[in-house]
């Protein structure tokens, strides 16, 4: 999708945040912070990064990190995930349980520019764990190394698509968490039932293979975080996107609980 973030002119990245700055400086749970700040063709740029937990209590919880904006012209996961941001600090139950990272704008110079790549030109989720030498990636891969993720969840859209679907990557965790997620986002939008989708077998929106380079752990991780990819039909209205990753959001740290709680009395 060439799509950019508002009709009237580009807003700076100050702009487009503003909204949840302004939230996380009078918020108990939220806080934000920038991964790294740097200067790009006389621009500021930074990487933002917004912290979720209920309440300063130290115990166990699950560290799941939630990535928008790999590709500047998809603004639907921005937004959506600052709906689901905003969300969060207004009811903290929904995240209890969790200590969440959020990135919104992942790809800051293609999402102020309204391309697909980054600022010199390349496709940013084609190049992890491959010795990239692209900022971002190298910015993302080191809070990746150092976060150790139960789960990684990233945001897209497709223009070609003509329903919302996803990625399962890993173990079974992650097909158990697509499906209630594909059902919630269906309260917004229809879901892609398309065989194939995107080249991949699919089966009712949801995919198993994913292509290599992708935001996702390192190879290296043990054990793997779940992994799910999101996508919204980029060509549907702006608003039923961001309303499907929001609620598709919420049924993911709904499901995963029970799923763990599960697991462990096996
Ligand atoms: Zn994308």
């Amino acid at each position: 999708m060439h799509g950019r973030l508002s009709e009237g002119g580009r807003p700076s990245l100050r702009e487009l945040l503003s909204p949840l700055y302004t939230q996380a400086l009078h918020s108990h749970c939220l806080r934000a912070d920038a991964v790294s700040v740097w200067e790009s063709d006389g621009e500021t740029l930074w990487l933002p990064r917004f912290r979720f937990q209920r309440t300063p209590v130290v115990k166990e919880r699950h560290k799941v990190g939630i990535f928008a904006g790999i590709h500047g012209d998809e603004p639907a996961g921005i937004l959506g995930l600052m709906d689901f941001i905003r969300e969060l600090d207004e009811t903290p139950e929904i995240g209890r349980h969790f200590e969440l990272f959020l990135y919104p704008v992942c790809n800051p110079g293609g999402t102020l520019s309204g391309t697909r790549a980054s600022r010199s030109g390349k496709d940013l989720n084609r190049e992890f764990w491959r010795g990239s030498q692209e900022k971002e990636v190298q910015l993302l891969e080191r809070e990746i190394l150092a976060r150790q993720f139960d789960g990684i969840i990233a945001l897209h859209s497709d223009d070609t698509a003509p329903g919302f679907y996803g990625f399962a990557r890993g173990d079974v965790l992650a097909r158990q968490l697509l499906s209630p997620a594909l059902s919630a986002a269906e309260q917004a939008q229809p879901r892609d039932v398309r065989p194939f989708i995107d080249g991949f077998k699919a089966v009712n929106g949801m995919i198993h293979e994913s292509y290599d380079g992708i935001l996702c752990a390192p190879p290296q991780q043990i054990p793997q975080p779940f992994e799910l990819i999101l996508e919204s039909p980029a060509l549907a209205p702006l608003a039923d996107q961001r309303n499907a990753f929001r609620l598709a959001l919420k049924a993911i740290l709904h499901e995963y609980c029970p799923f763990i709680a599960y697991g462990t009395n096996l």
